[in-house]
């Protein structure tokens, strides 16, 4: 057995979760392999890590092999993960798709790297687009299409939505493929009549971002006549989650918040903002990302370092568990890919029907000249850049474009974002810097009654918690 199998290079493991108050202490150990976790006793990882598998029993030797703590020895991992993951996404079923029917936005956000213009995708290039991918379809024999819809901002091509939707959904009826569709909008437009009209067209899913509290976010998300937003996009997301088919249809809305040294400062008020509003009640939930450059635009000159992100993160979590925001799973799932630049048939359109491989690069200067696209439905079926940036990861990743070949937690991330490491930058989630904090916040989240105690202590802070200490 020792010779044959070798502790996984895949597995992040804590502190001792309870030092102070047992003399046989467990860790957690989280095999990235699997995604998965289990408690374990200190003295069964020693003999782990010294290869001394002779000395753990049989039942803890089957279940550290099913979760992949242990794997063969002569397996390299690295190759062995990329090819699961290959093969994985060559055999998926479903087709995602980003439609960015429109230029135009009504905002100028500080940190954007988009030009907008005034233009929405016409009639025949939108036919195009939905005909091309009404022909991946067919051609890759998919039983699913998920497609999510950005800009510019969105409903600023709101006809155009429907039209395109009934088009994809009647196709996919015909064809008995599934068919859903999220949005990504800033949630000026978003009425509680337009959010019914995008729910017929079964637009279901929701992110709009909310920058820090009122005055903040109004420093950062203003329209591009200057004018303040903050309380109209809140009105927007209340109004809605008020309506019954917003909660019958299992809708939902993700608030992403942008942080920076300025929203950081009125985190926690925007938090308890939303839940005096019972939001935490509507099937919304917050994510919090660090604002990273947009196309060389400097955008994150005035972002939190990536550690101090990392470990404020745990904090604000809390702080939003507290105030009774989920989060599903803390810590990440396994995962077959980066995002939907490594997925075979997946494309961006945007409005002047170019087809790109990343959601980030339509709209934005730097990524205008013809290497980082996959071409153009005119002429697609003929001329296809299957080399366009981002599109070569699986081989490029083997390379030195990035250190994810040697990162205990590629299983579970992929490589981060792509275009971020073809342009030099560094590309880790916030998990990179936070992992062992999350494996202790996901135990006690599951653990029985942990949750309502701590939401029933209003004095407590979450700077001060066991969450945070025991890691
Ligand atoms: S992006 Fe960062 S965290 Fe993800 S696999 Fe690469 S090095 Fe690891
Ligand atoms: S490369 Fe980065 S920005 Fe582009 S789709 Fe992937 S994660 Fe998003």
């Amino acid at each position: 057995m020792n010779n044959r199998y070798k502790l996984s290079s895949y597995v992040v493991v804590t502190d001792l979760i309870d030092a102070n108050t047992s003399s046989d202490p467990w860790r957690i150990v989280y095999a990235t392999r699997t995604g998965r976790t289990m408690k374990l006793k200190d003295r069964i990882y020693r003999h782990l890590v010294a290869g001394d598998f002779a000395r753990i029993s049989e039942s803890t030797l089957i279940e550290l092999m099913s979760l992949e703590v242990i794997v063969r020895a002569d397996e390299d991992e690295f190759e062995e993960v990329l090819r699961q993951n290959i093969a994985a996404l060559e055999n998926s079923k479903t087709l995602d798709v980003t439609i960015q029917p429109t230029a135009n936005c009504q905002l100028g956000c500080t940190y954007c790297g988009q030009v907008h213009q005034k233009k929405n995708v016409d009639t025949e290039t939108s036919v195009k687009i939905t005909d091309r991918i009404c022909g991946n379809l067919v051609r890759g024999q998919y039983e699913a299409l998920s497609v999510e819809w950005f800009g510019g901002e969105p409903l600023m091509a709101f006809s155009e939505i429907l039209r395109m939707s009934d088009r994809l959904i009647g196709f996919c009826a015909d064809k008995g493929i599934r068919y859903d569709a999220r949005m990504i909008t800033n949630g000026l437009s978003f009425k509680p009549a337009v959010f019914q009209q995008l729910l017929e067209k079964q637009v279901t899913h929701f992110q709009i971002t909310l920058d820090g509290l009122g005055k903040t976010h109004d420093l950062m998300r203003i329209t591009k006549e200057g004018a303040k937003t903050f309380d109209i996009i809140l009105k927007n997301i209340v109004d809605v989650t008020s309506l019954p088919e917003y909660m019958e249809r299992r809708c939902s809305i993700l608030v992403r918040i942008n942080v920076n040294e300025r929203s950081v400062k009125t985190l926690f008020k925007l938090i308890d903002l939303l839940a005096s509003h019972g939001l935490q009640h509507k099937r919304v939930r917050i994510d919090f990302a660090p604002i990273v450059d947009w196309g060389g635009n400097n955008a994150q000159k005035d972002s939190l370092t990536a550690d101090g992100f990392g470990v404020a993160e745990i904090d604000w979590m809390m702080y939003a568990i507290k105030k009774g925001f989920t989060f599903g799973r803390v810590v990440p799932n396994k995962k077959i890919g980066p995002c939907m630049v490594v997925k075979p048939d997946s494309e961006v359109y945007d409005a002047g029907g170019n087809i790109y491989p990343c959601y980030e690069y339509p709209y934005t200067p730097k990524y205008e000249t013809p290497e980082y696209r996959i071409g153009h439905v005119d002429s697609i079926d003929t001329v296809r850049n299957a080399d366009a940036v981002t599109k070569n990861w699986f081989t490029d990743i083997k390379g030195d474009i990035s250190p994810c070949k040697r990162c205990n937690l590629f299983p579970v991330c992929g490589g981060g974002c792509p275009k971020q490491w073809y342009n030099g930058d560094v590309a880790c989630p916030s998990y990179k810097y936070n992992i062992e904090d999350k494996l202790v916040l996901d135990y006690l989240i599951n653990k029985k009654g942990f949750v309502e105690r701590y939401r029933d202590n209003p004095a407590q802070d979450p700077a001060q918690d066991p969450a945070r200490t025991a890691a």
